[in-house]
């Protein structure tokens, strides 16, 4: 099985052994009975536009140090997490047990369902909205979601945070290649918010 259960600080479920895991504590249970359909891609750094350096997971973690940069102000006391983050070098970090419901989508709704975090799994590319991606990040994604759906076959779905929080967030933005996601993954296009009509469905 390619998978594999922590305990102590993490929780019992789906991290993969292609991660390195840094167990959040910001999680909660689904909702009863709900499968994660959909994936939301977003984009972080921190400070903006500053790569590497361990802030994203200090905040991921509650242990950022909010005095340590003057940018941190505006996010003091924030308590976040996805389940994954791919850094600009492709390396694969998770945060949170599949299974469990991490914080990163707020106030949100797609195709006709509120509040993604209930029924998503949260991916982070480290990035800044507006500007170009890294190479290795895509075949990275594309790997993770491979991964993913051959766990959680209920997935359907990609969309950004700009997507299903439209005028309140705009991650990843338009530096990200979503035709090339597209392509890489060999999932049907209809798949990806990029594609999929934008009028919420029911049901
Ligand atoms: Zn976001």
């Amino acid at each position: 099985m390619a998978t594999d259960v922590t305990t102590a600080a993490g929780t019992a479920g789906l991290w993969l052994p292609t991660a390195r895991h840094v167990p959040s504590p910001n999680h909660g249970p689904r909702p009863a009975g709900v499968q994660p359909w959909l994936v939301v891609l977003h984009s972080i750094s921190l400070p903006p536009g500053h790569y590497g350096g361990p802030y994203i997971e200090q905040l991921f973690t509650n242990t950022l140090d909010w005095d340590a940069h003057p940018y941190f102000q505006s996010i003091r006391g924030l308590e976040v997490s996805a389940h994954f983050l791919i850094r600009r070098n492709g390396e694969l970090v998770q945060f949170v047990a599949c299974e469990r419901r991490a914080w990163h989508a707020g106030r949100s709704c797609w195709q006709g369902h509120d509040n993604c975090n209930d029924y998503s799994i949260g991916i982070e590319l480290e990035g800044l909205e507006g500007t170009p991606f890294a190479d290795a990040q895509y075949p990275a994604l594309a790997a993770l979601l491979a991964t993913l759906r051959a766990h959680l076959p209920t997935l359907r779905a990609v969309a950004g945070h700009e997507h299903i929080a439209p005028g309140r967030k705009a991650d990843p933005g338009p530096g990200f290649d979503w035709a090339r996601l597209v392509r890489l993954t060999g999932w049907p296009a209809a798949w990806f918010a990029s594609t999929a009509p934008a009028a919420p469905t029911s049901g």
